[in-house]
């Protein structure tokens, strides 16, 4: 099955965004993944396509309204998708996103759909009925859903099979290398390429002696180094 990610946002135009180039856009004009956005503006149901009102006990900005955003979420999930999607709204007050998530996410056996809010954010009640799980990029507030959409797509895509020339590689990355002794997550050691020394600094002798065991056992120690200086 097709990976398939449906955005529903306010700004249409800004996708695919970086979603279209590189490793991830490749893989997009090849087919490995499909994706589809969707404008809430378009399931407004007054002349005026209104989707957002005031919020109820005062303060300031808008909030978009329920039937607005339940309409374009059902709307998708009836006519363009076979199967019942999983459905994240991206948000500032959900769960931390982390590779584990991406990972997850890539494995989905149904497509996913990406709800952004925009100002104040979406009526608490659409998410309690039509959404599956709220997901946050990290502890600040975005001024729309739009650059979390699309940073979870890029990490979750980045996964799914054939994306990555070797995947193989997938399995030394940050937060996908593991350390054999104490199996906790490791992030990736430093890396080089030629010149062998660059403004007076060398590589490491180490990583030019073509000793793998030896190579191996020190890019181990550096990524335990690094991780440690993270905590
Ligand atoms: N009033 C909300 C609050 O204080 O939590 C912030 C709303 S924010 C200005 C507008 C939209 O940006 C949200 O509805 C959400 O979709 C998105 N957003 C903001 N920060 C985010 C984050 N850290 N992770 C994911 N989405 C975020």
């Amino acid at each position: 099955m097709t990976f398939q990610a449906t955005i529903l946002t306010l700004f249409p135009e800004a996708f695919p965004g970086l979603l279209g180039h590189s490793v991830v856009g490749r893989a997009l004009q090849n087919g490995l993944w499909a994706l589809k956005v969707v404008n809430i503006r378009d399931y407004a149901p007054d002349k005026h396509r209104t989707v957002d009102d005031t919020p109820y006990g005062g303060g300031a900005g808008m909030v978009l309204k329920p039937e607005v955003v339940a309409a374009a979420l059902r709307g998708t999930r009836n006519q363009e998708l076979e199967t019942k999607p999983y459905v994240v709204y991206l948000g500032p007050a959900g769960k931390r996103f982390t590779q584990a998530d991406a990972r997850r996410l890539a494995a989905l056996q149904c497509p996913l759909v990406l709800l952004c809010g925009h100002y104040e954010g979406i009526d608490e009640r659409v998410l309690e009925t039509d959404v599956d799980e709220v997901l946050s990029i990290g502890d600040y507030v975005l001024s729309g859903g739009e650059v979390a959409a699309q940073v979870v797509l890029d990490a979750t895509v980045r996964l799914l099979p054939g994306v990555l020339g070797a995947e193989s590689s997938l399995h030394e990355e940050s937060f996908d290398l593991i350390d054999p002794e104490t199996k906790k997550t490791l992030v990736e050691y430093p890396h080089y390429t030629r010149p062998a020394v660059w403004e007076g600094q060398a590589v490491p002798a180490v990583l030019q002696g073509g000793n793998h065991a030896e190579i191996a056992k020190w890019r181990l120690e550096q990524a335990r180094l690094r991780t440690a200086k993270l905590k």
